[in-house]
């Protein structure tokens, strides 16, 4: 994944910065320093760990709280003085019981639903309308994002503001699932719209 002794270890005298990103959400999670060590033992056994300076010892990330970082990949900068690390969270990242540690930090909502709607897909799990949507087939949830389009589109004309955020959420989780349902994402869908871009 990475060359550890590419790194730029002597700056911060042995440690580097590291970036946690939510793998999926690719929202920010939170910033901990990383010494040679911390980043191996991240390697080798894919939970992330860190050089804690206030304890002056290895920190593996949710040792205590069980709130641990499932390594995914390690990007390095430019300079090869500071990490990405995208990661699979296990609960919440931050101590105070946030997802991250920037409270406000952008999160992709339609990764994270896509996320899920993949999860339902593959274990079908009973009682779920996404399950029983999986269920139809094409035709099924194909009908249902007509459906919700023709709703989209009274509402706008018709219906206040509420009803019209509504209906297009319920247009947007249609969809997703129809992409899934002949095996795409919605991440295709954006690489079209960035192509188109030019
Ligand atoms: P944990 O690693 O989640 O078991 O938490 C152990 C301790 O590490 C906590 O009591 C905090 O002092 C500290 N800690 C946990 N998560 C963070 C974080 N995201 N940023 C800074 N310190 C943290
Ligand atoms: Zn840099
Ligand atoms: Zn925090
Ligand atoms: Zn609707």
């Amino acid at each position: 994944m990475i060359d550890i002794d590419r790194l730029d270890w002597r700056k911060q005298g042995g440690l580097i910065p590291a970036i946690v990103q939510d793998a999926t959400t690719l929202q920010v999670l939170m910033m901990g320093w990383m010494s040679r060590e911390s980043l191996a033992i991240t390697l080798h056994d894919g939970r992330v760990t860190f050089y804690s300076r206030t304890r002056n010892r290895l920190w593996t990330k949710g040792e205590t709280s069980g709130n641990t970082l499932q390594l995914v990949n390690i990007e390095v900068d430019c300079d090869a003085d500071t990490l990405l690390v995208q990661a699979n969270p296990n609960g919440p990242t931050c101590h105070l019981g946030r997802a991250s540690c920037f409270p406000a930090a952008p999160a992709n909502v339609l990764a994270e639903l896509d996320g899920v709607i993949t999860a339902r897909e593959r274990d079908r799990p009973d009682g779920s309308y996404t399950t029983r949507l999986f269920q139809s087939g094409v035709r099924g949830i194909a009908q249902k994002v007509g459906e919700e389009g023709v709703e989209v589109a009274l509402a706008a004309v018709a219906q206040d503001d509420k009803s019209v955020l509504d209906e297009s959420a319920d247009l947007l989780f249609h969809l997703l699932v129809l992409l899934r349902s002949r095996g795409m994402s919605i991440q295709d869908v954006l690489s079209v719209l960035a192509d188109r871009r030019g």
